[in-house]
């Protein structure tokens, strides 16, 4: 399968005029056959330097390609920090036409951050599809200890060689499957923010989520049948869903309430000192929260709002401890003060509309149960007597407006 990116960039009714670095994305079996075929296509020629680590240069469906400069970086360890990257750079014999990285997400990072400052190309290879960040330009990446996402360069070209990616641990394809799913909420929470406070939306984009959502819907389905696996519809499923974060240059389409659970889980604030859990696991226990929480919400057929009070500096602290400054900073211009509250109350019966179409959390569990995927937050080793402050404690990390982040302003919600 071949996505065609061109019908998604240029001018669009949202009154922007959409940009893709990204020219070709294949998700086929062999693809990588084809690899110099599809570079010419993509007018990629020249001196090539192809980036491994340790793990992906040794897997046996891999087929290398030739390069002008092979580096192949020990896994053990590899994160993407901004010094790693670095030092990576200065193994380059010569500034490459263009980058070739094989791997999984982290090793994109090492593309995206080389390539930008390098102004050369890049081809991302993904030799798994775990989450959903192969076509997107946003490097999530530790600069100075900080954790921060910043939009650097999208790979020109992806290649999934379906050979590769469908040998992948399952685990970590079940993980990716809950990455999209994760749009139940993500999809919902930039539709209510759009009402509340005439945040930015674009349909064209939040249609892209929707299909992605619907795709890997279906594959999540075939699986709990006990069906193969539809590799090439599930790497298709995420390569869309990059292509969003590229569009918008934001993760907006991609990520709302759902995934701060990942984050905490890096972050471990108090009750999550002993968290664990890949990216899309974490986003998959997310989603079933919030969807919890939207339901029982959207059971009022009115609300009350509270006008906008500031974060408390003093449970900040004692959540965050060390990370309280950053958390507080992050808050300084809460986006809830933004926008009068009595547009919660207006908006009500639409918001209500919109949480009916998410899926209710027993089905999401039962769903995630068949497909052996995590389901609970004790999986993540996550202090279950937290309860309902999880959600008020991953809300405050990041001032992105969710619904979830709302409930600061909805009467009653006890959080
Ligand atoms: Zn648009
Ligand atoms: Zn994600």
């Amino acid at each position: 399968m071949i996505l065609d990116t061109a019908k998604y960039a240029g001018p669009c009714d949202c009154g922007r005029v959409h940009e893709l670095r990204t020219k070709l994305v294949v998700c086929e079996y062999g693809a990588m056959d084809k690899f110099d075929d599809y570079m010419a296509e993509c007018g990629l020629s020249g001196f090539r330097t192809v980036i491994y680590d340790t793990n992906t240069y040794a897997l046996p469906a891999l087929r290398h390609i030739s390069a002008g400069q092979e580096i192949v970086l020990k896994a053990e360890g590899l994160h993407s920090e901004k010094g790693m990257i670095e030092d990576m750079m200065k193994q380059l014999e010569r500034t490459p036409d263009y980058i070739v990285v094989v791997g999984s997400g982290t090793l994109m990072d090492f593309g995206r951050y080389s390539a930008f400052k390098l102004g050369t190309p890049f081809v991302a290879v993904p030799t798994l599809v775990s989450a959903d960040g192969f076509t997107a330009n946003i490097c999530s990446i530790i600069i100075d200890g900080q954790k921060q996402s910043i939009p650097m360069q999208a790979p020109d070209a992806v290649i999934c060689d379906l050979n590769v990616v469908s040998g992948a641990p399952r685990f970590l394809t079940i993980a990716g499957v809950q990455d999209i799913l994760a749009k139940h909420i993500s999809i919902a929470d930039w539709k209510i923010a759009h009402l509340v406070s005439g945040e930015y939306f674009c349909e064209r984009v939040c249609n892209m989520a929707q299909e992605s959502l619907d795709l890997m819907t279906r594959c999540a389905l075939e699986l709990a049948e006990g069906k193969e696996p539809d590799f090439e519809a599930m790497a298709y499923a995420q390569m869309l869903s990059g292509l969003t974060m590229q569009m918008l240059s934001h993760s907006r389409a991609a990520s709302g309430a759902e995934h701060l659970i990942a984050h905490l889980v890096e972050m471990k604030p108090r009750g999550f000192e002993n968290a664990h859990g890949i990216h899309g696991e974490c986003v998959g226990v997310g989603t079933i929260i919030c969807a919890r929480e939207y339901h029982e919400l959207a059971k009022r057929e009115s609300v009350e709002t509270l006008p906008f009070k500031p974060l408390d500096e003093d449970w900040v602290r004692e959540i965050f401890g060390p990370l309280a400054d950053g958390v507080l900073a992050e808050n300084r211009n809460d986006v809830l003060s933004t926008f009068d509250p009595a547009e919660i109350e207006r908006r009500w019966p639409e918001i209500r509309e919109i949480i009916s179409k998410i899926p209710d959390a027993d089905e999401l569990t039962d769903l995630f149960v068949a497909i052996g995927a995590k389901h609970s937050l004790e999986e993540l080793g996550i202090d279950a007597s937290l309860g309902r402050e999880v959600l008020a404690i991953s809300a405050a990390i990041r001032n992105r407006l969710t619904l979830c982040r709302m409930e600061r302003l909805i009467s009653g919600c006890g959080i």
